[in-house]
């Protein structure tokens, strides 16, 4: 069967790397396969879902590089849902509970005051149906739980290798709720059977959930995928992303003009036993993919990190890549500042250094040094060589080398103590503008 992965985000909100790095692990394992990838809106929670967050996460998973083969909806597929939802009534696998959510809390107290674990005890599969009658008698609607088998399921995780988790210990997992609306757990089982999804890739958190769907994928006569389950980010303190987003999510990141393939490649590397490492495009990453390289252990995302990655990554991107993006037209301006930037808008910043308004910073004990400079300036035409010819002849002239002789030119031409190489600057200032800082 070709590889289908799916990712699923519920459009309550927008994606943080976290969701992002999901969704990445997901168009990696599309890529490496030749297989495909369904973007797939979890939307059935339809009062807090919206349309514009979906139009959010397209938008962010676009700019990320991620281009899904098809575009499900959940709440799109109700009818199909109530369809499987009839079988299981009929299989007796889901069942009728009337309880309300406070006398489950009361039940899980008492349980828990008898050190008994908090599950539910299945009152309601012993009801009989004068009982149940009663009930709805009462204007009281019911919610629907799937029955447990109640053994052992097992699965080799990709990533966590074999897992045993005994269902015993868990509740029998509520799956329609009374308005008849649906808990994720089963729409998802169904759409992934439905879409013959091959491959759930998805973070740690759904280990116990893994559990409870492939007993409902059993119990619907499904082809349980492959899963595996990746650990979460957490963030430079310790601590989960989950909840929060702010710098977080990819809709700022690409505010703050951080480049799509510098969050990819740090949110591919993260966790794995791969350098972190930027890669100019996805080819390369998918050369080294393997889930099997994803540690266990929850990956730190630091952004510091992130935004040292970006830096990087501009440091070797050829002139073709970004000059639609440059305040200045020219290959010469770009070989000359990539490597003193971290983000791209940085480089107007240098733009303004090489034609804007510069204040030299020339002081008192060098003004002397700096008119004898400024008189040997070289003739036109100015190259990439003009700067060595012209601090040549200063040092000829004034017997200054090194810091003493390079700073304090530095200072006057930029207006600054640091910056791309001079010599690289220089042809781009031009004598005019030279003349003129130097004077
Ligand atoms: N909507 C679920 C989530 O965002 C999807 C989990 C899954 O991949 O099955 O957590």
């Amino acid at each position: 069967m070709a590889t289908t992965v799916r990712f699923a985000p519920s459009p309550t909100g927008r994606i943080h790397i976290g969701n992002a790095r999901t969704a990445i692990l997901n168009w990696l394992m599309a890529l490496k396969s030749g297989g495909q990838f369904v973007l797939r809106y979890d939307d059935t929670d339809t009062v807090r879902s919206t349309t514009e967050f979906a139009d959010g996460i397209a938008a962010d998973l676009d700019w990320l590089g991620i281009k899904p083969h098809r575009v499900e909806w959940q709440s799109k597929r109700f009818g199909r849902y109530d369809e499987v939802a009839a079988k299981l009534r009929e299989d007796g696998r889901l069942y009728p509970c009337f309880e309300t959510a406070d006398e489950l809390d009361r039940r899980r107290k008492r349980q828990l005051a008898r050190g008994a674990p908090p599950i539910y005890d299945r009152a309601a599969l012993k009801l009989t149906d004068e009982e149940k009658r009663a009930f709805e008698a009462e204007g009281r609607k019911p919610h629907w739980r799937f029955r447990l088998d109640g053994r052992i399921v097992v699965w080799d995780d990709i990533i966590r290798g074999p897992q045993h988790i005994d269902t015993t210990g868990l509740s029998d997992p509520v799956l329609v709720r009374e308005d008849g609306s649906y808990l994720y757990t089963l729409p998802s089982v169904i759409d992934d059977i439905d879409m013959e999804i091959t491959h759930v890739i998805r973070g740690e958190d759904h280990v116990v959930n893994t559990a409870v769907q492939i007993e409902i994928t059993e119990a619907l006569g499904g082809h349980v995928p492959h899963y595996a389950h990746h650990s979460l980010l957490t963030g430079a303190d310790g601590k989960g992303l989950s909840k929060r987003l702010g710098s977080l999510s990819i809709a700022s990141m690409r505010e703050g003009g951080l480049e799509p393939m510098a969050v990819v490649s740090h949110a591919a590397l993260l966790g794995t036993s791969d350098n972190i490492h930027p890669c100019a495009d996805y080819a390369e990453l998918v050369a080294g993919f393997d889930l099997g390289k994803l540690s266990r252990a929850p990956a730190r995302f630091d952004e510091a990190e992130l935004l040292h990655l970006n830096a990087k990554l501009l440091h070797h991107l050829p002139w073709e890549a970004v000059k639609h993006r440059l305040p200045q037209d020219s290959e010469a301006f770009w070989l000359a500042i990539r490597g003193n930037i971290e983000r791209l808008s940085d480089a107007s910043v240098w733009h303004q250094v090489i034609t804007g308004d510069v204040t030299p910073a020339v002081a008192e004990e060098d003004r002397e040094f700096i008119a004898a400079a400024r008189s040997l300036l070289p003739p036109e035409p100015w190259g990439t060589g003009t700067w060595k010819a012209w601090t040549d002849a200063v040092k000829a002239a004034t017997g200054r080398k090194g810091k003493p002789l390079f700073m304090p030119l530095r200072l006057a031409l930029t207006g600054l103590g640091h910056g791309p190489e001079l010599a690289q600057l220089l042809p781009l200032i031009g004598p005019e503008r030279a003349l003129e800082r130097l004077g």
